[in-house]
């Protein structure tokens, strides 16, 4: 997918995200030059789809083997490609299939392919890779130490079979794929997994036939929208798998498959957050515009993580809260369908789905500008800082999330209902598959709800101290 989003036309002019500029020793081994994650990704690679088979022959281990074939293209000229990788040992690398040199850069978190020819802007390849062992073990910027992103390996106890599943916001998923492992290029996804008889398998999109093996089965998954590489799912366990009825809140009313898997054995109690999944895609949709995928539901793990908003099928820790339940649905639509260009602009995600939380409340009986007064007061008390983050710890803190969704209220008590529903709407099919910087926000908004809403908008996006609570006219 095209890695930088440049509007055209005069009603919309729209600056590029800081990204625009790669690190400094252009070429083709400049990375994408994110202000927070520098190293990551290749400035001038696009891939547009990754088809992925992973084997998962001892779920639970940390054991794992791949061939992914990923559909590039380039808007520059690449004599390597420079993948984030971090993963299993590599055994071999095809170029339209034919073998090509490649190597491991493992402390810049690389695999570097030589093509035959060097890829020219607008050329296609296929690029396969073929890898087995070990999964990488990426630090996480943010967490507990204890947290380490990419592909998690849960041990076989007692109460519960080996699992294995992804967790990788940020930068974890070049800890199993080789990938362009950043939001400015998000990809299609084709995923097969194979596993033991007796496991099951998910991953992001809709799924397709089980095919049998010996002694294995093969899941696999289709996600035809583009989403970011850290928000493609993959799960294993010995999961209960509940089908309900679609939901015709997809584009055009196109129905939304439903799904969602708990480890067999799961109490009922667990899954009580998702009891009133149906009606918050009717309630989200209404806000945002229609739901942007062909399936949602959750993923229940074993480990105690945060959640975490894998398309489609949210990832969910065993203890949560509907409104956590909500902030990952309505994350689908901000941070998996419309993205971040940078790690800078991770606001746009939270901030939007922190706000959902508040609309559900709404929604429920609950009084909205309570919530908000909430956020306030937390922020008041614990201080707070402009939108743009600055440096990795910020990516997930109280101002992300709470002075994000407030941005929102103000914009909202600015235009009132109608025109914030109007503009939700317009920005999720504005910037639907693609990804936008907080400039291109900004701008936006200026086109749709005037100076005033832009205003109110661009205040809380950058004003050191923390601005009056926004109060709606009511
Ligand atoms: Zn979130």
């Amino acid at each position: 997918m095209p890695r930088l989003l440049l509007l055209l036309g005069t009603a919309l002019a729209v600056s590029l995200p800081a990204l625009a500029q790669p690190s400094a020793s252009a070429g083709t081994t400049a990375t994408l030059g994110d202000p927070i994650f520098p190293g990551l990704g290749q400035a001038g690679l696009d891939v547009r789809h990754y088809d992925v088979a992973l084997t998962v022959a001892e779920p639970g281990t940390a054991r794992l083997s791949g061939v992914v074939t990923l559909t590039l293209t380039a808007t520059r000229p690449l004599a390597e490609v420079r993948l984030d990788f971090l993963g299993p040992d590599v055994t071999a690398a095809h170029w339209n299939g034919q073998p090509v040199p490649f190597r491991p850069e493992a402390e810049a978190q690389k695999l570097v392919v030589v093509p035959p020819a060097p890829l020219r802007p607008g050329q296609e390849a296929r690029l396969t890779v073929e890898y087995q062992g070990t999964a990488g073990a990426i630090f996480d910027p943010d967490f507990s130490p204890a947290l380490r992103l990419g592909w998690q390996a849960v041990p076989a106890a007692a109460d519960q079979p080996g699992s294995n599943f992804a967790f990788s916001e940020p930068n974890g998923t070049h800890a199993f794929l080789p990938s362009n492992d950043h939001p400015s290029d998000k990809a299609t996804f084709t995923t097969r997994v194979t596993v033991p008889v007796g496991y099951t398998a998910a991953a992001s999109g809709v799924e397709g036939p089980v095919v049998e093996g010996n002694g294995t089965r093969t899941f696999v998954f289709t996600q035809a929208q583009p989403i970011p590489t850290y928000a493609l799912a993959v799960q294993v366990n010995r999961f209960e798998r509940v089908v309900s009825p679609a939901v015709p809140v997809g584009v055009n009313g196109s129905p939304v498959a439903r799904r969602d898997y708990s480890p067999a054995g799961t109490l009922d109690s667990t899954r009580t957050p998702y009891a009133h999944t149906d009606e918050m895609l009717r309630v989200l949709a209404d806000w945002f515009g229609p739901y942007p995928f062909g399936a949602y539901g959750v993923a229940v793990v074993a480990p105690p993580l945060p959640a975490l908003e894998t398309a489609t099928l949210s990832t969910m820790p065993p203890t949560t809260s509907e409104r956590t339940a909500v902030h990952e649905l309505a994350h689908q639509w901000f941070g998996d369908d419309v993205s971040p260009a940078t790690w800078a602009d991770v606001w746009l995600n939270e901030g939007f789905a922190t706000y959902a939380e508040l609309l559900w409340t709404e929604t429920q009986g609950g009084d909205g500008q309570a919530v908000a007064a909430r956020w306030h007061a937390t922020l008041a008390q614990g201080g707070t800082r402009p939108l743009v983050a600055t440096q990795a710890g910020q990516l997930f803190d109280r101002s992300a999330y709470r002075r994000g969704a407030l941005a929102l209220h103000a914009l909202r008590a600015a235009v009132g209902d109608a025109a914030f529903r109007a503009f939700l709407h317009a920005y999720t099919a504005r910037f639907s598959g693609r990804s936008l910087g907080t400039a291109d926000l900004l701008a936006f908004a200026r086109t749709q709800v005037g100076e005033a809403g832009a205003a109110a908008l661009r205040t809380w996006v950058e004003a050191p101290e923390l601005p009056p609570l926004p109060v709606l006219a009511r």
